[in-house]
């Protein structure tokens, strides 16, 4: 599995100074990589008879519909405020400078749901937590968190305390 990093372009100073860019377009285009990705998350929910993979706008979604498709589940976007037409459920939360708001249609999970939360990328967790929340707040079953890769310096896990999280790759 970790062979998958050599396939993950590192960015420095991406977005912004200081900032270590972990590029996922490298492993995507690799048909290898991109198979050998969805397969082991695949592998990691494929009992857990998941009802729902939940992906974040806008890197979860190169990801979560595949994953869906292959557990025979539905995908649920979740995105930036002000980009879904019918009644949606909002949380703000904290980024390094101010804050953001996420949203998710209301009716787009159901109470009981087994829902499974998956992202690119796990750095301090804010985003996840923020999901996490949302699912809480419409009565969904969170089976897990999911990320091709985990920032282990971040902490990000400790935010999301007494839920199942598993990533592909350690940093
Ligand atoms: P956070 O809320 O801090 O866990 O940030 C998570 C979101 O930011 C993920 O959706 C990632 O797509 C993105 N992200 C944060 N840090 C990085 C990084 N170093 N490289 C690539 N994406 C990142």
């Amino acid at each position: 599995m970790n062979d998958l990093k050599n396939l993950i372009r590192e960015v420095a100073d991406f977005p912004k100074p200081g900032i270590n860019f972990y590029d996922i377009t490298t492993l995507l285009k690799d048909r290898s990589g991109l198979k050998l990705t969805l397969d082991a998350l695949k592998e990691r929910y494929k009992g857990s008879q998941i009802d729902t993979v939940i992906g974040i706008e806008a890197r979860g979604f190169f990801f979560a519909p595949a994953v869906a498709y292959a557990l025979g589940a539905g995908f649920v976007p979740v995105r930036k405020k002000g980009k879904l037409p019918h009644q949606t459920t909002c949380v703000e939360y904290a980024l390094e400078y101010g804050t953001d708001k996420l949203e998710i249609h209301t009716d787009a999970i159901q109470a009981g749901e087994r829902v499974l939360i998956l992202d690119d990328v796990l750095a301090t967790g804010g985003t996840a937590k923020a999901v996490a929340d949302m699912v809480a707040q419409l009565g969904g079953n969170l089976v897990g968190l999911s990320f091709v890769i985990e920032l282990d310096f971040l902490k990000g896990r400790d935010k999301l305390a007494g839920h199942d999280v598993f990533s592909l790759l350690h940093y």
